[in-house]
């Protein structure tokens, strides 16, 4: 079933004009059609029960829950254009609560303030739509892109860096990934094309971020991430026997 994030008000939903538009011309759907509607982190069974003008009345409320059980920060160097939607995305369906994007001494992107500003918006439309798409409850967050020297900005209880130097046998990114405990904060910090520079691996360290390796072969960065989330995943979202 169609996932859309809107407002309820009374039993009324409210959906942006995007999904409106997803909803009637790529869905084509019909009246009488079910959809479920996030609403401030809950989900509901909604109906549509009229178009022009268009109403979508609340059914019940569901009792599901697609997220994962800890926190996850995504800290991404930024990297060019498609391949930066792309982890957006993915880091979305992987389930993500944070996303936030890193100016390191090689990004080869660079914002000004102002379009910092329309990036982020730009940003957020992805999350929201892939949020949708993977069926979750909440849209990752993406507020702020930040220069390494702000890294102390954002707070997580473990915290990692994915070291390109430190490529070989993954132990010491399980030994991290397996002493999550329940409702601590992830942070994973994944660097740009060209790597990190020698200080800011340090920075992170200093900073209580645990150097680990992805395996042996040098992963583009956007595949460091991939890798990386699926296995915090996996790991999170085995069931206990
Ligand atoms: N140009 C660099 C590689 C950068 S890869 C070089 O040739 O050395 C981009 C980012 O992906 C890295 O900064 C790191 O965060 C991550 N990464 C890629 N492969 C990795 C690996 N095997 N182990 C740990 N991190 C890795």
């Amino acid at each position: 079933m169609q996932r859309y994030f809107g407002k309820i008000i009374g039993r009324q939903v409210l959906l942006e004009d995007k999904d409106v538009f997803h909803l009637t011309r790529v869905m084509r759907a019909k009246v009488g059609e079910k959809i479920e509607v996030v609403n401030e982190g809950e989900v509901y069974l909604a109906q549509i029960n009229r178009f022009k003008p268009l109403e979508i009345d609340v059914v019940r409320r569901l009792k599901e829950n697609n997220e994962l059980p800890n926190k996850i920060v995504l800290i991404a160097a930024l990297i060019k254009g498609d391949k930066m939607d792309l982890v957006l995305q993915k880091a979305t369906e992987l389930g993500v609560d944070e996303i936030v994007l890193l100016e390191t001494e090689r990004t080869v992107v660079k914002f000004k303030k102002d379009e910092k500003e329309v990036k982020i918006k730009r940003f957020n439309a992805i999350l929201k739509e892939a949020a949708e798409q993977s069926r979750r409850s909440v849209i990752p967050h993406l507020f702020r892109i930040i220069d390494f020297d702000h890294l102390s900005d954002v707070d997580a209880d473990i915290k990692m860096i994915a070291y390109e130097e430190e490529a070989g046998p993954t132990n010491s990114f399980n030994k991290v990934v397996e002493s999550i405990k329940p409702g601590k904060k992830v942070a994973v910090l994944i660097g740009p094309e060209g790597g990190f520079a020698e200080h800011e691996v340090e920075l992170a360290m200093h900073l209580g971020y645990k150097k680990v390796s992805l395996g042996k072969r040098i992963l583009r960065a956007e595949t460091a991430a991939f890798y990386a989330l699926s296995v915090i995943a996996n790991h999170l979202e085995k069931k206990n026997a």
